[in-house]
């Protein structure tokens, strides 16, 4: 029988990160050896109980067993346009400038096909989170790396870009509180991406899925700069917020035109959030800030267990001030690649190798906080015999 060759798109697009290094995990858990999991960043903490018994009251009503269709429940858009307007002082139309998304992963996967013609360009952040650039490339556009430079706190540079870039863009996705490096969000970078965007004619995309994971400094919204309206939109996420990753919920805001596209493809593509999950959001967006301060507050002793810990055994990691990442050097002569397998094989700790995020993330690991603080002292001593 023949193979069925996949199309040939797919072939720019390295293997998803993190199904490499699960392999590599099942395979050594599969020899019962046990392992610290510093790798993917999924919250290990449950979701708040709130949600979960809104969740079980929406379900048993039938109303909820519907295809959800349309941009979300209005009662959840408005919601989040409260929850948004208290935290960031912007207010939102919920009608036009709010959009529910099965998870902000997806709606980013989608934003492409919305926005993104053929042949096009999007400025994607190296190193970034690689549904940026997979989700252009799928589109059938073309990306352009823009590295973010540690000496600007992992900032890109935009001042400094060819003017030609721009001119072919037609999407600059920035990404802060960051993934992988741990930066927080510049109001006079947003206020340059919007200036950029207003002048060439593009959209630009901040993901704020970690706005609510801050250790320093005040939130900030791509939004609350002058004209972001006009030319950009924010994804949030519910996902670390309130430790709901594997419930699939989030929200498009800001520039009513290019949600209309994303609602458009989408509507084409998906039906929505099951509406009893949508229900329980509602009542996680009910929640007083104090809880999810709280729990920044347990990532903030895991941060400086692991930050301390490390510092003392030698290797001079940096104090992430938004995340539940820690960026860090490799602090040998091994490439990323090299030194990662020697911690998972040697030190039995997962941690992700810089470059599968960009080529500006070799010479980089990336270590999640989504593991106790118990697990993470057992890192650092592991950690620690084998540098
Ligand atoms: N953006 C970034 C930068 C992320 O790290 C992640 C998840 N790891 C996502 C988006 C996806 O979040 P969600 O669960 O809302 O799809």
């Amino acid at each position: 029988m023949k193979a069925i060759p996949p199309a040939k798109r797919l072939g720019r697009i390295p293997p998803y990160l993190f199904v490499e290094i699960d392999k590599a995990k099942r395979a050594l858990r599969e020899r019962g050896i046990d392992l610290v999991d510093l790798g993917i960043g999924d919250p290990d903490l449950p979701t708040f109980p709130e949600i979960v018994s809104a969740m079980q009251t929406a379900c048993a009503d039938p109303a909820t067993h519907r295809y959800p269709l349309g941009r979300g429940e209005a009662s959840l858009r408005s919601a989040f346009a409260r929850w948004y307007e208290a935290r960031y002082g912007v207010s939102l139309d919920p009608e036009r400038e709010v959009l529910v998304l099965i998870g902000t992963k997806e709606g980013l996967g989608h934003l492409p096909l919305a926005v993104l013609d053929e042949g096009r360009v999007a400025l994607v952040p190296d190193p970034g989170y690689p549904v940026y650039q997979a989700a252009s490339w799928l589109a059938g556009g073309e990306v352009v790396h823009v590295p973010l430079e540690p000496e600007l706190g992992f900032k890109p540079d935009l001042e400094r870009l060819p003017r030609k870039a721009f001119e072919a863009a037609q999407l600059l996705f920035l990404n802060y509180p960051n993934n992988p490096t741990g930066a927080s969000a510049d109001p006079a970078l947003f206020q340059l991406a919007v200036n950029l965007a207003r002048e060439h004619g593009f959209l630009v995309v901040n993901d704020a899925s970690y706005a609510e994971v801050l250790f320093e400094g005040s939130r900030l919204s791509l939004l609350q700069s002058g004209g972001a309206r006009e030319v950009g939109i924010e994804f949030h996420s519910l996902s670390k917020t309130f430790n709901m990753t594997g419930w699939r919920a989030g929200f498009a805001i800001g520039n009513a035109d290019a949600l209309t596209a994303l609602a458009d493809v989408k509507s084409n593509l998906d039906s929505g959030v099951f509406t009893a999950i949508q229900r329980a959001c509602e009542a996680a967006l009910a929640l007083p800030e104090s809880r999810v301060r709280g729990q920044v507050e347990v990532y903030r002793r895991r941060r400086d267990v692991l930050v301390d810990g490390l510092w003392k055994a030698g290797w001079r990691v940096p104090r992430p001030r938004a995340t539940f990442y820690v960026w860090a050097k490799v602090p040998t002569a091994e490439d990323s690649q090299a030194f990662a397998a020697r911690l998972l094989n040697d030190a039995r700790v997962v941690v992700t190798p810089g470059v599968g995020f960009g080529p500006s993330g070799e010479g980089y690991v990336r270590m999640a906080l989504t593991a106790p603080e118990e697990r993470i002292v057992e890192a650092v001593d592991r950690i620690a015999g084998i540098l």
